[in-house]
């Protein structure tokens, strides 16, 4: 089973705890307006690797990862997607007690192979896109039924969960907003580890102009470190117990 990969980082720090090797994969069911890796939606690859072939590269940095807590992040694109590999690749990965996370939009049907996914990965980094069932579509093409049942489903298993949120001005960064993801989470308070404020940048948006795509958000700014705070008080008012970062 070959996996079509995007491409990797060998010392992340930002994907998950302790530094990881992050493996990027090729395609994705969402189309987010904020997206920094649009160069990750189409499914097909240049580049085709196995488990195996992957995994003799993070050896190399195995060392890095026991010390600092780490291990290995699949991101993307959308990792479930490819859910043969994810299968394989994770199963090499508990042989050689490796932990392993999965930053994922959680757009996926909850069958056996998604489960299997969730009974071998040791925890998900899982995105919270909008809270709202059409923002949710407004922001990234698709509803946000399966991301919430693949949430209710992760917090079932007790699989360690943090939730990612890119706090869009005028959009996802306001007060009203922070109440309502607050609302959303709740139910999950005591099974989420952490929620991870990511302020929007536009960093992403060279790629968007080099692949001729029309980037929706065009003038809106980076979100401040002042609006990010003001967020996080609020979110950490309505979700007392959760580690708000
Ligand atoms: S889920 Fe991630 S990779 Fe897919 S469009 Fe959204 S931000 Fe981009």
């Amino acid at each position: 089973m070959k996996a079509a990969v995007h491409s990797f980082e060998t010392a992340g720090t930002l994907d998950g705890p302790g530094i990881r090797f992050v493996l990027f994969l090729h395609g994705c069911p969402m189309r987010c307006i904020f997206c920094h890796n649009p160069d990750t939606w189409a499914a097909g690859a240049k580049k085709l690797m196995s488990a195996e072939e992957i995994f003799s590269e993070i050896k190399k940095y195995s060392a890095f990862f026991a010390a600092s807590g780490g291990g290995v992040t699949v991101s993307g694109g959308e990792p479930l997607m490819q859910p043969d590999f994810l299968i394989e690749f994770l199963e090499l990965l508990k042989r050689n007690s490796v932990h392993s996370a999965i930053d994922t939009c959680g757009c996926a049907d909850l069958d056996a192979k998604a489960e299997k996914i969730i009974e071998l990965a040791d925890m998900f980094l899982l995105d919270v896109k909008h809270a709202d069932p059409d923002g949710h579509i407004a922001l990234t093409g698709k509803s946000a039924e399966k991301p919430r049942k693949f949430l209710e489903r992760i917090c079932g298993a007790g699989k360690r969960v943090w939730i990612r949120c890119v706090l869009v001005n005028g959009i996802t960064a306001g007060a009203e907003y922070a109440e309502k993801l607050g609302e959303y989470l709740k139910p999950f308070e005591g099974k989420i580890e952490r929620v991870e404020l990511l302020p929007y940048h536009t960093l992403g948006v060279q790629k968007w102009r080099e692949l001729g795509l029309d980037y929706k958000l065009e003038g809106v700014a980076p979100t401040s470190p002042e609006t990010a705070a003001g967020f996080r008080k609020i979110l950490q008012g309505k979700l007392p117990v959760t580690e708000i970062a």
